[in-house]
Formats: C-alpha cells, sequence, structure tokens
C-alpha cells in the first residue's frame, strides 16, 4: 500500500523561549494529557483546543495560533489552570498570547473581541476599574456594532435596557477610580 505523503513542520523553538520568559509559564512541562481541554466550558466555540495551543507553541507555530479564534473565545476563567497537573497556568497564557498580538498591534481572528479587549485594559489602566457606560458607548463605536443596531432597531432594547440597570444603581453616569492606581500602573509596565 503507498504510504501518504507527511507534512513536514519547521520548528520554531524561538516562539517557546519567547512565551516561557515574557510570561514565566513553562509551556515545556505539558505532556498533552487534555485535562486542560476536558474542563473548558467553552471549547465548542474553539477551532484550536487549549491542549492544542500548547503543543502549538512547543513547536513553534507562532502564526496558526495568532489566526486562530481561542485566544479571543477564552474567557479567562482559569478552569484549564486549576486542573493541570503540571501546574501550567494556560489561561495566563492566553493571556499573555492576546497581550502579545495587541503589542504588536497585530490582527485577530475576532476582530471585536480585540476591540472590547483593549478598550477593558485601557479602562482599568487609565482608572484601576472598569467604566461600564463609557465601556459600552466606545465597544459600539469601534466595533460597528452601533450600525447593526440602529438598523434592525435592537439599539432601542440596548437603551432599555441601559436606563432600567441605570435606575437599580447598576450603571454609573461617571467614572470612578481606585486608591492603588499606581500599583495597577506598576502590573502594566512589568507585564507589557
Ligand atoms: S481559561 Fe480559557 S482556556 Fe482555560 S478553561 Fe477557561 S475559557 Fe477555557
Ligand atoms: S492539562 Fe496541562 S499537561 Fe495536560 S494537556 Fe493541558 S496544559 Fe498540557
Amino acid at each position: 500500500m503507498e504510504k501518504p505523503e507527511l507534512e513536514c513542520i519547521e520548528m520554531n523553538s524561538g516562539f517557546i523561549n519567547e512565551i516561557e520568559e515574557g510570561s514565566g509559564i513553562k509551556v515545556s512541562a505539558c505532556f498533552q494529557c487534555r485535562k486542560c481541554t476536558n474542563g473548558c466550558p467553552v471549547t465548542f466555540a474553539m477551532d484550536l483546543y487549549p491542549d492544542q495551543v500548547m503543543r502549538y507553541i512547543q513547536l513553534g507555530l507562532k502564526q496558526e495560533i495568532r489566526e486562530s479564534a481561542t485566544i479571543w473565545v477564552c474567557a479567562s476563567c482559569e478552569t484549564c489552570t486549576t486542573r493541570c497537573p503540571n501546574e501550567i497556568d494556560i489561561a495566563g497564557v492566553m493571556d499573555f498570547l492576546k497581550q502579545s498580538v495587541v503589542k504588536e498591534k497585530g490582527q485577530a481572528a475576532e476582530d471585536k473581541v480585540l476591540a472590547f479587549h483593549q478598550i477593558f485594559m485601557d479602562d482599568i489602566r487609565k482608572r484601576g476599574r472598569v467604566f461600564e457606560t463609557g465601556l459600552v458607548g466606545k465597544y459600539m463605536l469601534h466595533s460597528g456594532d452601533w450600525v447593526t443596531k440602529l438598523k434592525d432597531r435592537s439599539i432601542l432594547d440596548e437603551m432599555l435596557l441601559g436606563w432600567t440597570m441605570f435606575r437599580k444603581g447598576r450603571l454609573n453616569l461617571f467614572p470612578k477610580r481606585i486608591k492603588g492606581k499606581a500599583e495597577i500602573e506598576k502590573l502594566f509596565n512589568n507585564s507589557l
């Protein structure tokens, strides 16, 4: 029988070093048991499973990871990190990968999630906490969602929801700052 042709993968060991040195997380310890993937609540929306992301990093498949939707779909719930028998902080790796794309001003497979991520992180950096009212407005503008919502008139439902939340004290009209802002700034400077 004729053997199928195997595709050769060019290894890029620089990528795993970049991740391990930058994040302090030992991805090379992953032995592919898949406990992370089996516990992840959002695998249904992923095109690469968490254990595959770990394997791709080991193989140096940087571009494939950056083009995948997985890092943007990850909800940072940390279930994977808790389950890993080798104490690999998989959620931390996902965060690190997201931040690398933002830092290098790369394109994301999920542009709207990238827009949300950037606005959310900018808010935290600026005030130490999220100002939800401003975040919704900025997200609508950046993602272009306001156009769709205006056309199908669902923007009225959003406004009604906003008004109900405001009446119940769940939305503020003005942003608030936290006391430890300098510490937050330090965290950003150390991680970016
Ligand atoms: S942190 Fe992300 S990858 Fe890990 S279990 Fe939660 S959603 Fe899945
Ligand atoms: S649980 Fe840990 S060791 Fe197992 S596949 Fe996931 S990252 Fe690798």
